[in-house]
């Protein structure tokens, strides 16, 4: 149980020490991002174990470490250039002007929402950008992963003081009107800028309460993500792709391949070369699915709904081509490939986040772009072909937030990319210098030139 009177005093702390944190250097922010680095790194063991109880990937998994140590090193290289003044071409129409730029000033107090799905990815990218744009951060871990969660208090209290970050977990707040959650509490203070990683459904309460105070936010959210497979391309190529699209995690990814579009009079070639490359990556000799290798469902309830897809498919009629076969013990689905899946089902409506790959096949390009948009607008998008012209009409009738062509989610990881959704999926960007412009204000400066 919390006192809100203490998240009142956190958050009062928070907002005298903008003053502090905005005229830092990039030399002082780096500084402590470096302890934080360190503090990561030693802990490094701690967190691989964590993440093992959360969602039962190997302990000695360093995926999400090295993702946090690049964001680390781009901001320590590149920080200086971010901060200094952005300077502007004058346009004929204005006086003359002494000079002409956009100041880059934090946003000020930012509460930053983590998920669970990549716990130390996804709480500590957003973080490292919101410091280095000279931000105080409230933040809060997700409820659904714990042990993980329960490291990064440890982390970021060894590290930050707390008016500059303080971290939250799911509790009960104690209030004058009677016990609410740590997110309601959260959300109602006036704060400057809210940054959600998390589901669209979210996402609308975030947009809900941000209005209250007139606060900026970041949403970084999932959706329908699509694969387009072309006649062109090698079928090998895009079966090694998806092993990380789509059972890496459990399918438990905001960019993972939501569904694939094959040509009709290849879609058994490629259920082929898929099944044989899942085998050969995540099964055993005796026909065992090795779910170890990457890890689970993170509880019953995703289980049970990703479970509750399945069985309607089947019941109206989706034939499994391979899989199927589910463990409620474990919380693991196999991977399972559906053919003749009707469009109305809910595996085809929602956002799987499961190791389930919806196969719909394609003779005119046009059924592509109608299905895409009745599903809204998705994170991410991609497309497999050798064929410029295939691609080019790809990528002028669909949207997303980012798109990569020939591989998984890759323009994910350049973080000289903006990365975010579109609508449904998403509002802002991030990653790189995209992510401390977003979580500064950019403000204009017209110096008018004076005799
Ligand atoms: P979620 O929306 O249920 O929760 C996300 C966070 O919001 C949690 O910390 C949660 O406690 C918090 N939250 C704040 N206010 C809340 C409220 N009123 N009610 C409930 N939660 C509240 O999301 P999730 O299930 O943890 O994550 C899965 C979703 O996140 C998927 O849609 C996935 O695609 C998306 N995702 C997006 C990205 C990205 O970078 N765009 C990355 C990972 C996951």
């Amino acid at each position: 149980m919390l006192e809100l009177d203490e998240i009142q005093r956190i958050f009062q702390a928070q907002r005298s020490h903008r003053r502090v944190m905005r005229h830092t250097t990039a030399a002082e922010r780096v500084e402590r991002l470096e302890r934080l680095r360190a503090e990561i790194l030693t802990r490094q063991g701690e967190i691989g174990r964590a993440i093992h109880e959360d969602l039962g990937r190997p302990a000695d998994n360093r995926d999400e470490l090295q993702t946090v140590m690049g964001n680390l090193d781009k901001v320590r290289d590149e920080l200086a250039d971010w901060m200094a003044p952005l300077p502007v071409e004058k346009s004929p129409a204005t006086p003359a002007a002494e000079r002409i730029f956009v100041k880059y000033e934090p946003r000020g107090v930012v509460l930053l929402f983590g998920t669970w799905d990549f716990p130390i990815g996804m709480f500590f990218s957003p973080l490292i950008q919101a410091v280095a744009a000279g931000n105080v951060v409230l933040a809060k871990t997700s409820s659904m992963a714990p042990a993980t969660g329960a490291v990064i208090e440890q982390i970021v209290r060894a590290v930050f003081d707390e008016r500059e970050v303080a971290v939250f977990k799911d509790n009960d707040v104690t209030t004058p009107d009677g016990v609410r959650s740590t997110n309601d509490v959260l959300l109602d203070l006036p704060i400057d800028h809210i940054f959600l990683t998390g589901s669209p459904r979210v996402g609308k309460i975030i947009v809900e309460k941000a209005a209250q105070h007139m606060a900026s936010f970041t949403l970084e959210l999932g959706g329908k993500s699509p694969a387009i497979v072309d006649r062109t391309i090698d079928l090998n190529l895009v079966a090694q792709a998806f092993l990380g699209g789509k059972i890496y995690n459990h399918g438990q990814t905001c960019l993972s391949v939501d569904y694939v579009w094959v040509p009709a009079d290849l879609r058994d070639a490629f259920v082929e070369t898929y099944v044989a490359a899942v085998k050969r990556a995540y099964y055993d000799e005796t026909g065992e699915f090795q779910w170890q290798r990457d890890g689970r469902f993170v509880d019953k309830r995703n289980y049970e709904r990703v479970k509750g897809y399945l069985d309607e498919a089947i019941a109206r009629g989706a034939i499994v081509a391979f899989g199927g076969r589910t463990d409620a013990d474990n919380l693991v689905i196999e991977p399972t490939v559906l053919l003749d899946v009707p469009r109305d089902t809910r595996i085809v409506q929602e956002e799987i986040f499961g190791p389930i790959l919806p196969v719909l096949t394609y003779t005119d390009e046009e059924e592509i772009f109608t299905h895409s948009d009745s599903l809204g607008k998705p994170l991410g998008f991609s497309v497999y072909s050798r064929d410029d012209a295939f691609i080019e009409r790809m990528l002028d009738n669909t949207t997303s937030g980012g798109v990569t062509i020939n591989g998984h989610a890759v323009h994910w990881a350049e973080e000289n990319l903006p990365f975010g959704g579109v609508n449904s999926s998403g509002y802002g960007r991030y990653h790189g210098v995209w992510g401390f412009r977003e979580l500064s204000n950019a403000r204009s400066v017209f110096h008018v030139a004076v005799d």
